[in-house]
């Protein structure tokens, strides 16, 4: 039985009818992986920890676990050949794998089977409430797969938040109550994550990561995150007893040098498989049952796991395996140097890669609206911004990055995912945070030394794609607002656009 580095959970269906005596578990670390893309130490360390905590787990309850370690000087590098040299040793009937979260691991898989000539099963994976069926059931026949119409169906199927047929409260959604941002006094005291002290197990990954990783990027002096099951479940506890309550009220706003603010950093957690997504829902159920948290903040966290999380799922098994290369905008530059570093005068970007560099994460907000935002009006490549997120982020597995950053941030998928492009100026992150008060440059100002780039590349990119987009109706307040500038204007617009993209690109 294979289990992948994002599926560690002894309760998987991979371990449905296991047998201790005859059956054995194939856990492997490979370079090809671990370098298809260059990968944030923090993100290698993550996996790697998770993986060898889970497999000394196994060894400790009997089960028989080969483990193909990255320093294995046997160790052949790739999925199929590790598999390979595993079936030559061990002669297995059969291959069972649970549906890996990655199309590309998947065909791996299958390939590999069919060179060693052993039967493969792949299983559903149980970690997701809704299965493909599920999602392909509500996407027949519609034109806007819009996720709202996905996530009520499953509210009523799982109870989830519910008062008889009808949702808790009234509402099924608090949107509009979470969206404040935090003011002139900024955010106060927030409790950030709990941090998780490294063991032994966890110092030796990190020491092996440091050297054979030298080159790639990110930084591991910060390494907390929880590798466990328990640990998962003790940042669980963590964010509902300290964030939960104030989630919703500021999900959207942004504070410069606060990384986590109320977000829970459960996303790598849940994507290992480490903490099941029920659980997470629940202990916030729970928590708006005893009155310990309001109903817009625990709707809004319930709508982001089991309406986001399991609708982009559906989006990308459905539409793989071309969606990665959708690129409804024609968009042709790569990611900019500083997008890996954060050096750059961009008080914004600056903060929120520095963010990534240290930590691997950053929220929501900050990738839709500042990193993704600022990659989509500079015109780069939609798979170039996946990769680079593949690379940067610890709880990036493809089936959820791809239909986040392709189709949400850079509406690659000409919207599929969302129903317009999330385009604004940097008056938007004015608004959001308080980046633009400590910045060289002012949001107010689409051109002369000052202008914002965000500003100037707002009006460039509805200039570019206004053929392309003046059909969306959602769009006509944009376009209207451009109309407003006369030609003068429009010239220094795109002189100043060009500066800025002969500057950066
Ligand atoms: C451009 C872009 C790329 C993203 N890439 C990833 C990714 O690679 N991996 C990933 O897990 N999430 C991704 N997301 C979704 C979301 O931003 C992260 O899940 C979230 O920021 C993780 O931080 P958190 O655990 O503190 O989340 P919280 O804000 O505390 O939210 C709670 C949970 O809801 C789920 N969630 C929230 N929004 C989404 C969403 N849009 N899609 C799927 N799940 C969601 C996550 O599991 C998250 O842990 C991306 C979003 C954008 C805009
Ligand atoms: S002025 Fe522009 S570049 Fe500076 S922080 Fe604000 S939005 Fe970002």
């Amino acid at each position: 039985m294979i289990v992948h580095g994002d599926q560690l959970d002894a309760a998987s269906a991979a371990f449905d009818g296991f047998e201790r005596d005859a059956d054995a578990v194939l856990m492997m670390e490979v370079i090809e992986e671990a370098s298809y893309v260059p990968q944030h130490k923090t993100r290698l360390a993550l996996f790697f920890s998770a993986m060898r905590h889970f497999r000394d787990d196994l060894d400790e309850k009997g089960f028989r676990v080969h483990y193909a370690a990255l320093e294995d000087p046997n160790n052949r590098g790739d999925f199929a050949s590790e598999i390979a040299r595993w079936a030559n040793k061990t002669r297995p009937e059969k291959l069972v794998v649970v549906e890996p979260g990655d199309h590309r691991v998947r065909e791996l898989d299958r390939a590999a089977a069919r060179e060693t000539g052993v039967e493969l099963e792949i299983r559903e994976d149980l970690h997701f409430i809704a299965s493909h069926s599920d999602f392909d059931e509500f996407a027949e026949g519609r034109q806007n797969l819009v996720m709202e119409y996905f996530y009520r169906p499953l509210r009523k199927r799982t109870g989830y938040l519910m008062e008889g047929e009808g949702p808790a409260g009234g509402e099924w959604n608090y949107d509009s109550e979470n969206r404040d941002s935090f003011g002139k006094d900024g955010p106060g005291d927030i409790k950030a994550p709990r941090r998780f002290r490294t063991d032994d197990v966890t110092d030796g990954v990190l020491r092996m990561v440091s050297d054979r990783f030298a080159d790639s990027p990110g930084k591991l002096d910060a390494f907390d995150y929880p590798v466990t099951r328990e640990q998962a479940r003790q940042a669980l506890r963590d964010f509902v007893e300290h964030r939960l309550a104030d989630f919703g009220r500021y999900q959207d706003a942004i504070a410069v040098g606060h990384p986590y603010l109320y977000h829970s950093r459960l996303s790598a957690v849940l994507n290992l498989h480490l903490l099941d997504p029920r659980e997470a829902i629940e202990a916030a159920i729970d928590a708006y049952e005893d009155g310990d948290a309001p109903l817009n903040s625990v709707e809004g966290f319930v709508r982001q796991i089991l309406g986001w999380r399991e609708y982009v799922r559906g989006i990308y098994w459905r539409e793989m395996p071309d969606y990665l290369d959708r690129n409804a905008l024609d968009a042709e530059l790569e990611m900019p140097e500083f997008m890996w570093t954060g050096d750059t005068e961009m008080n914004c970007v600056r903060d929120s890669v520095g963010q990534l560099v240290e930590h691997a994460y950053a929220h929501h907000i900050q990738r839709l609206m500042v990193l993704g935002l600022f990659a989509m009006l500079l015109g780069v490549r939609p798979r170039a911004v996946h990769d680079w997120h593949m690379s940067m982020y610890a709880d990036a597995v493809d089936w959820v990055s791809a239909p986040n950053v392709i189709g949400m941030s850079q509406y690659g998928d000409g919207g599929l995912v969302g129903s317009k492009p999330y385009a604004a100026s940097g008056n938007y992150i004015d608004k959001m945070s308080d980046y633009c008060a400590g910045c060289r440059y002012n949001p107010k100002n689409a051109t002369g030394d000052d202008a914002c780039p965000f500003t100037t590349l707002y009006w460039d990119f509805l200039s570019r794609n206004r053929n392309r987009l003046k059909g969306n109706r959602r769009m006509g307040f944009q376009f209207k607002n451009l109309d407003r500038k006369d030609d003068g204007e429009r010239r220094a617009i795109r002189r100043a656009a060009d500066e800025v993209k002969s500057r950066f690109a």
